[in-house]
């Protein structure tokens, strides 16, 4: 799985020029059909239908499906919606608060929170790590009330480091995007999935 750019000419462009590289090996990922449509549900609760890309690896052979950025892996809602319930509950807000304000379910809600908690460190370390590698001056967030807040606060300041680092090349996409594409998608992936945060250009 593999986490791209928000416009789908672009994304064929880069994969048909072969500028789009293996997560697992750093070869060339080419056209490989498509994955199985799935839905996406944006911050107005609109959902609509895509289908993403597969990309064949031609080192190891992997496929790989091409998230687009506003995806986050097997998360039905747009990140921007998730990143929102996660600076909601580093101000110290509980699920059901986020739940009622996002006008998502409660349960689901709690579900993204328990999921962030659960790697909330190598989400904290991984983020600050590509902020001190993009920006050795950058200031460090200041510690948060709670864990949670540590690593919200570690994912913003990256991504202002993205921002400052690569300017045009990701400008219109927001800090959660941002972090969705460096991490793959896999922002609320089960503690214990090998995650990487990608500090070259993932776009
Ligand atoms: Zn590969």
């Amino acid at each position: 799985m593999l986490t791209v750019g928000k416009d789908v000419s672009q994304v064929e462009r880069r994969l048909s020029e072969g500028l789009l590289a293996c997560p697992d090996c750093s070869g060339r990922l080419g056209p490989w059909g498509h994955a199985r449509p799935r839905a996406l549900r944006g911050g107005d609760g609109s959902q609509w239908w895509r289908r993403p890309r597969r990309a064949r690896c031609s080192g190891c052979a992997r496929t790989h499906v091409l998230l687009p950025v506003r995806a986050l892996l097997r998360r039905a809602d747009v990140v921007e919606v998730i990143g929102a319930a996660l600076g909601l509950a580093a101000a110290g807000w509980g699920h059901r608060r986020i739940a009622e304000s996002l006008g998502r379910p409660a349960a689901t809600v709690r579900g993204w929170l328990r999921r962030f908690r659960g790697r909330v460190e190598s989400l904290r370390s991984g983020f600050t790590q590509l902020l001190v590698g993009l920006d050795p001056l950058a200031l460090l967030p200041q510690p948060a009330a709670s864990a949670l807040g540590d690593a919200v606060a570690a994912i913003l300041a990256a991504a202002v480091a993205v921002v400052r680092r690569w300017g045009d090349a990701v400008s219109g996409l927001s800090p959660w995007e941002l972090a969705a594409a460096v991490s793959s998608g896999r922002l609320l992936a089960p503690a214990g999935t090998p995650m990487s945060i990608n500090t070259s250009r993932p776009w």
